[in-house]
């Protein structure tokens, strides 16, 4: 019925704010399904953090990353198939984003006062940051409101965002004001704007703050976004507008089509729901089971998952690439039909992006900057997770003669890199040499958090994740901010065991470019028994003739490469005799020495597995001769199974 309006749920979530709420949006945008176009009005509510008088606002425009073949997003892409097909593309393909008109208030209209940046490189081509001169500046903590009227072409799905066929995923769809960080957040020495241009190899940064989107789409359009869905208005024309509401987020994110089966459940308070294409359907249970797994072990861990709602589309198979992508209180995962039990991908994507829902949508860092503190983090949380649900061998990958875990594919991924040392895992996403810097963001950090759990304790490594998360959720830290809660908890929780601090461990791991390898070098005995021989009473006598055996055993403990981390060894003798022993793998060299009866079995360095980030396990132990035992001992050693199997496998992104 026109005009009809379906009250669906009351509006505030949270009766104390999570955040400073810095920009808040109010958003009507119409989406033309004809002309693949958007055509919208916005306001945004933004509050002047700082002390500062601001002169100039500067806004991503992400859309006109897609504008044409001089973007930097597009000049960067160059290689990684994510233009095919240039010669045969239409209008339709490419998109773009334009501010029609903004005013501050009810001002004058201050368009003419628009003029694109390009704050990252001298490409006066893009127009993914615009910067608005003000004619009447913004005083230290004043709230500003900005009214605006845009109009988008939406691009076919490359990356992320855009439509395919009649599916739409609306990400980075709208103008979005860049963060202000005032002197002494993050690296900030004066107060400055942070609003980075579109690359390929980069995410996103924003301010916190409320949302209020009404989307209107034609009436068969199933609408599903952030938030929480309000209202739902039928109009005259054949269209619906649905109305959304989230407090506390950092973007919001919406996606219609009229294909997909909606399937609805309530988990601790949480509303899930599932947007899925029918051909997916029989995944439904996997997509559902995975994320209340994920809602369980991070709520135990962190903090429980505040918001109330969580959202997870499965685009069809031909808008997969806007698959596999984190939103406030929304996620994309890969679908595929009859996807086999033992290939666990719909759990793999759904963890992975609900574990976004922490470190991206609350600690929200800086992922043009530090993309690691992003995806290395949230490789981390989501390998244990998996592992945890599904076994440390075979979380990922479950079949009789290959499985894989997850940590396991992580450190496959980065022992598996081209170049080991190409680079620091500090630049920002487009500084990197040769491309693809995924492995310095995913699976190097996700390696080394895991190293440093295996050095300081599971349970050490539990406290420093929940104090760096509450200290800092909602409030946008740097590395520097998580360096000193891991200093901070391990010298409460271990003394000067590690030294005065962990510093040295991230000069290693976080800013240098060095690998770990340690190795038995070798094993020898010296014979040291002897008959007791020579001359008494001036006579030769041989005073036992069959003396039991003695040895000196001597080991040789290499560090083959830059990183110098404590190692435990295990030291197995013939006889079942276990020694344990301690190295703090600074020297080049350590030697074992042990005057003893019987022979050494074997040596292994790290039989606990605590140095994950080990490039190379093979050497990792030797024995002395084969036998049975010390065969079972290579043999059983965790990676030594499938390692060099499966470095380099890169199925998943
Ligand atoms: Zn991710």
């Amino acid at each position: 019925m026109p005009g009809t309006s379906f009250v669906l749920a009351q509006e505030q979530w949270f009766e104390v704010p999570l955040s400073d709420r810095i920009a808040s949006y109010d958003i009507e945008v119409k989406l033309d399904t004809e002309l693949h176009r958007l055509t919208a009005t916005q306001t945004i509510y933004w509050q002047n953090p700082s002390d500062d008088t601001i002169r100039t606002i500067p806004f991503h425009l992400y859309l006109n990353a897609f504008k044409n073949t001089e973007s930097t997003f597009y000049r960067e892409s160059l290689g990684s198939g994510r233009f095919p097909d240039l010669e045969n593309t239409t209008e339709a393909d490419w998109g773009w984003i334009n501010i029609d008109k903004i005013k501050i208030g009810d001002g004058e209209d201050l368009s003419r006062q628009l003029r694109y940046i390009h704050p990252d490189d001298d490409n006066t081509e893009d127009k993914t940051v615009i910067e608005l001169a003000l004619l009447q500046p913004i005083l230290p903590r004043a709230k500003a409101v900005l009214n605006l009227t845009w109009t988008a072409k939406i691009p076919k799905i490359k990356i992320r965002t855009g439509y395919s066929k009649d599916f739409y995923l609306q990400a980075q769809w709208f103008p979005k004001i860049g963060v202000y960080e005032s002197a002494g957040m993050r690296f900030a020495k004066t107060g400055q704007w942070n609003c980075h241009q579109y690359h390929p190899t980069t995410e996103y940064y924003a301010d916190f703050g409320n949302y209020n989107v009404s989307i209107n789409a034609p009436d068969a359009f199933i609408v599903g976004a952030s938030g929480t869905r309000t209202k739902v208005e039928k109009q005259s024309d054949q269209t619906s507008t649905h109305h959304f509401y989230g407090e506390d987020i950092i973007d919001f994110t919406w996606t219609a089509s009229p294909n997909f089966e909606v399937v609805k459940e309530e988990y601790l308070g949480i509303q899930l729901e599932l947007l899925i294409n029918s051909e997916y359907s029989c995944c439904t249970d996997r997509y559902l089971e995975s994320a209340k797994y994920a809602i369980d072990y991070l709520g135990e861990r962190l903090m429980p998952y505040p918001f109330p709602k969580l959202t997870i589309v499965v685009p069809p198979l031909h808008g997969i690439n806007a698959g596999a992508m984190e939103y406030p209180t929304l996620v994309t995962a890969p679908g595929m039909y009859g996807f086999p039990d033992w290939l666990r991908s719909p759990e793999y994507f759904v963890i992975h992006e609900f574990v976004h829902q922490y470190f991206m949508m609350m600690v929200a860092t800086n992922e043009f900057e530090e993309a690691w503190m992003d995806e290395g983090f949230t490789s981390y949380w989501k390998s244990r997770i998996l592992d945890d649900a599904y076994g440390v061998k075979n979380s990922v990958i479950d079949l009789r003669w290959v499985r894989m875990g997850a940590m396991e594919f992580f450190r496959s991924r980065y022992v598996g890199m081209d170049n080991i040392h190409l680079a620091e895992s500090t630049r920002a996403g487009w500084e990197y040499p040769n491309g693809s810097p995924r492995a310095l963001f995913y699976s190097k950090p996700a390696t080394w958090l895991k190293t440093l759990e295996g050095i300081v304790g599971l349970e050490t490594m539990d406290e420093i994740m929940k104090t760096y998360f509450n200290r800092w959720k909602f409030k946008h830290p740097c590395r520097y901010d998580f360096i000193d809660v891991v200093n901070e908890v391990v010298v409460e929780k271990h003394g000067d065991e590690f030294g005065e601090n962990m510093n040295w461990f991230f000069d290693f791991v976080l800013y240098g470019t060095g690998a770990c390898d340690y190795s038995v070098g070798s094993i020898q005995h010296l014979e040291t028994a002897m008959a007791t021989i020579g001359i008494w009473e001036d006579s030769l006598i041989i005073k036992n003739q069959n003396p039991q055996k003695k040895y000196q055993a001597k080991v040789v403990l290499e560090r083959l490469e830059e990183i110098q981390l404590p190692v435990d060894i295990l030291v197995c003798f013939v006889d079942g005799t276990k020694v344990w022993e301690r190295w703090d793998g600074k020297a080049r060299t350590h030697g074992l020495t042990y005057d003893t009866d019987v022979r050494i079995d074997y040596v292994e360095i790290d039989p606990l597995q605590k140095i994950y980030m080990d490039i190379n396990i093979l050497n990792n132990s030797k024995r002395t001769e084969p036998n049975t035992r010390s065969i079972w001992a290579y043999v059983s050693s965790w990676g030594m199974r499938i390692q060099q199997v499966f470095q380099g496998v890169s199925f998943f992104i």
